[in-house]
């Protein structure tokens, strides 16, 4: 069957398979074997995307990919659609394809998205997705990645009762600012860096969307989730200003707030209510629950959760210099990196599991006086606290640690 099938199969540029039957007065005994036929045609003869190759399909070509159903998918996220999808041909490649919001039209923005696409094909990092390849299809623009992950650290950080062993929540700390060191030494800055965008595949994290973000800019009209994006964004992204490199690291640190809490048993959504109860309510975008507004609410938890459990270097580093308001003073994500492992060695019990190696992060120089003036710096920051609020706060926080039960702390010794 296989055989006869092949030798029917037409050149990629003959337009459809009906109209190619039709021109050429081919006979077929049935209009169901026809379709039969165009099926198979689809699953086994159509060209797939081979690895870093791109392929604009005809609008009446067969696309072989098809969407493997999972639950919650496909997903909308900020400049388009996902699902997971596999070629029959090649069944053993499962991939994440994005759908790119776009009237795409195949002038600017085209060059425009293949310059970014050559980008990432370049970017190797355990982990950061991977780029398989790109295609169109009917004025549609499908990005394809790997690997497929069917969770990111939103919905862990927003799943009721969701227990992440401790060990685990700190390797994630590691690999994902590995991963933004290795971007921006690519030069590429994220720019939205936040729990949605970073993504879980068994034990794994990655980071995704990056670089996507600077198409959806003209791809899109502000698809982005204003209120998401929101609460992770460094102090210096808000005035629409100029910023660089160092508001990703803030960004970061937010997101390494949030995996300290979720590891001190405290749940996003009740976090967040936190922040909004005891900081100086000054931000209407954030529903007052933003970071950067709420620095010294931030300060107030890590230096409380510190005590418990033996990561009071860790906290250190992340309140007095990731979260510093001026980028400046901000440590670079490599050197934040350094800080961390530095800080997480010390830590009895820490394993760093072998999912990647932190190359180049052996030596450490001591920052002790640096980060000395830093903590000085740190004092005088504004916009932190409501006043006169200081013992309610830490009521508060008592009965925010109890909310889930002292069971399932995973960062007790
Ligand atoms: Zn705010
Ligand atoms: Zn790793």
């Amino acid at each position: 069957m296989k055989v006869r099938f092949a030798l029917l199969v037409k050149p990629a540029d003959e337009g459809s398979f009906r109209a190619y039957c039709q021109r050429r007065k081919l006979s077929l005994p049935k209009k169901t074997l026809l379709q039969q036929y165009c099926i198979l045609h689809s699953k086994y003869f159509s060209r797939i995307v081979e690895r870093g190759q791109h392929i604009d399909y005809h609008s009446n070509e067969l696309v072989p990919y098809q969407q493997i159903h999972v639950d919650g998918f496909p997903k909308t996220g900020s400049f388009g659609r996902v699902d997971k999808a596999y070629a029959p041909s090649q069944p053993h490649t499962v991939l994440a394809r994005k759908e790119i919001f776009a009237n795409y039209d195949k002038s600017e923005l085209d060059k425009r998205i293949q310059k970014e696409v050559e980008t990432l094909k370049k970017l190797d990092h355990p982990h950061l997705l991977r780029l398989w390849g790109t295609y169109t299809h009917r004025r549609t623009f499908f990005i394809l990645l790997q690997p497929f992950a069917n969770q990111s650290l939103k919905d862990i950080l927003y799943q009721k009762d969701m227990v992440v062993p401790g060990n685990l929540l700190l390797n994630w700390i590691l690999d994902l600012f590995s991963a933004l060191t290795y971007l921006h030494d690519q030069d590429i800055i994220h720019r939205d860096l936040k729990p949605e965008n970073i993504l879980v595949e068994g034990d794994l994290v990655y980071i995704g969307d990056f670089g996507l973000s600077k198409i959806s800019e003209t791809a899109t009209d502000e698809t982005a989730t204003v209120s998401g994006t929101e609460l992770y964004k460094a102090p210096e992204q808000q005035s629409g200003g100029h910023y660089g490199r160092k508001a990703d690291v803030f960004s970061m640190a937010c997101v390494v707030v949030d995996l300290l809490a979720l590891g001190n048993n405290i749940s996003k959504p009740h976090f967040n209510q936190f922040l909004a109860q005891h900081g100086p309510k000054t931000c209407h975008r954030s529903n007052h629950m933003c970071f950067r507004h709420n620095l010294g609410v931030v300060r107030f938890v890590l230096s409380n959760i510190e005590h418990n459990n033996g990561l009071g270097k860790l906290c250190d580093t992340v309140q007095y210099d990731l979260l510093q308001e001026e980028p400046r003073y901000r440590p670079s994500a490599l050197d934040a990196l350094k800080s961390l492992q530095r800080s997480l060695g010390l830590r009895k019990g820490f394993k760093k599991l072998p999912c990647c190696h932190l190359d180049g992060v052996t030596k450490y120089e001591d920052a002790s006086v640096k980060s000395l003036t830093k903590k000085l710096d740190a004092l005088s920051i504004k916009g932190g606290v409501a006043e006169g609020r200081t013992e309610s706060m830490e009521e508060g926080f008592q009965k925010l640690l109890s909310e889930r039960g002292a069971s399932k702390t995973v960062f007790s010794c």
